[in-house]
């Protein structure tokens, strides 16, 4: 049977929804499946990890893992794959898990990959599916290695609610402190704007917006959704909006149950971070936009007069 380790995605002392999708998926492989979670006051997670289908929980609890650190976060990692002797290390796709994943894998002596959509584990061999030339084509690669450590693309797996597990937590013991980076505080993105990656529904404007104006309108919108505000590159480069708002190749890989593109039109290497969202709405003025070919409903039109009628009907709700 494989052995499976996740790394809990942990914000702030919430669990995200990344857990639960990889925990699901390595029980719908019928792998064993184990779960590392790493913080400070985290113990309380334990009933939400063993309702999320983990079998064994790996809890690193302690004062000094409260600011995430890739180092020691690598090595609670390590230590609980060793003791689990996880065949896959599985994590979220987050900045975190891209910057913990590579250490992890050098360390276990492992192959890494990441972005990977599925993977198999038969007769020893592991295959991962993964993107390549910017969501072109899927790449089907055999690992030669007994083992992975994988960052898993947002929205690559599906979530199963409550599948239930067992209680069986192992505590680890908190390695030494990261000599060569001490990381002093975390800053939270200003704004207090929704972590693009968390939204539920994310409203993304782009160059059709033309000015601040545009850009200010449909922020609107994403506000009446209480929705994730992000943008395509054009607007990031045009100084609209941070770097940290970009959806795309070089941006941030959402895969949110509703994204609406606002005067975006759907170049490869914006939609190679949103083509996962589970329904795609486009506003665009030009019916050939090439955003209409990944969207489930298309309005064409002009977002100036599109944007606040669609306002109107959501505050009637
Ligand atoms: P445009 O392509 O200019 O599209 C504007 C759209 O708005 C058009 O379809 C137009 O019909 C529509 N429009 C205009 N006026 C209106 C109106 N009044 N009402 C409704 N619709 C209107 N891009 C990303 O987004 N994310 C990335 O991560 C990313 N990474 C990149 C990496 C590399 C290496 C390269 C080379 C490019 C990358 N790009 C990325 C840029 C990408 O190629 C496009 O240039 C960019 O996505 C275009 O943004 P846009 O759709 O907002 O603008």
């Amino acid at each position: 049977m494989a052995k499976v380790l996740v790394v809990a995605d942990i914000k702030e002392g919430v669990l995200k929804g990344s857990t639960v999708e990889l925990l699901s998926k390595a029980r719908a492989m019928g792998a064993e499946a184990a779960v590392v979670a790493i913080g400070s006051n985290i113990e309380s997670l334990v009933p939400t990890l063993v309702e999320a289908g983990s079998d064994t929980q790996y809890i690193a609890d302690d004062p000094g893992l409260a600011l995430f650190s890739a180092g020691p976060f690598a090595s609670c990692v390590v230590d609980a794959a060793k003791q689990s002797g996880a065949d896959l290390v599985w994590f979220g796709f987050s900045e975190g898990g891209k910057a913990v994943a590579p250490r992890v894998a050098a360390q276990l002596d492992a192959a890494c990959a990441s972005e990977i959509t599925d993977v198999t584990l038969e007769g020893g061999c592991i295959e991962i599916v993964r993107p390549a030339i910017t969501n072109k084509v899927m790449q089907r690669v055999k690992v030669n290695t007994p083992r992975l450590a994988a960052v898993v693309r947002a929205g690559a797996f599906e979530a199963t609610e409550g599948i239930g597990g067992t209680e069986n937590v192992v505590k680890l013991t908190p390695p030494a402190p990261d000599l060569r980076a001490v990381i002093k505080e975390l800053v939270s993105d200003a704004s207090g704007d929704i972590d693009l990656t968390d939204a539920d529904v994310v409203v993304s404007v782009g160059r059709g917006a033309k000015n601040q104006a545009g850009v200010d309108l449909v922020k609107e919108l994403a506000n009446d959704l209480n929705a994730g505000f992000g943008a395509s590159r054009a607007m990031v480069d045009g100084g609209f909006l941070a770097h940290n708002k970009q959806v795309g190749q070089t941006g941030k890989i959402v895969a949110p149950s509703l994204y609406i593109a606002v005067g975006i039109s759907g170049a490869i290497q914006h939609l190679a971070g949103m083509t996962g969202s589970k329904v795609i709405l486009a506003v665009n003025k030009d019916p050939e936009a090439p955003i209409f070919n990944v969207a489930d409903y298309g309005i064409v039109g002009d977002l100036f007069e599109v944007v606040p009628i669609l306002r109107e009907e959501i505050q009637k709700v």
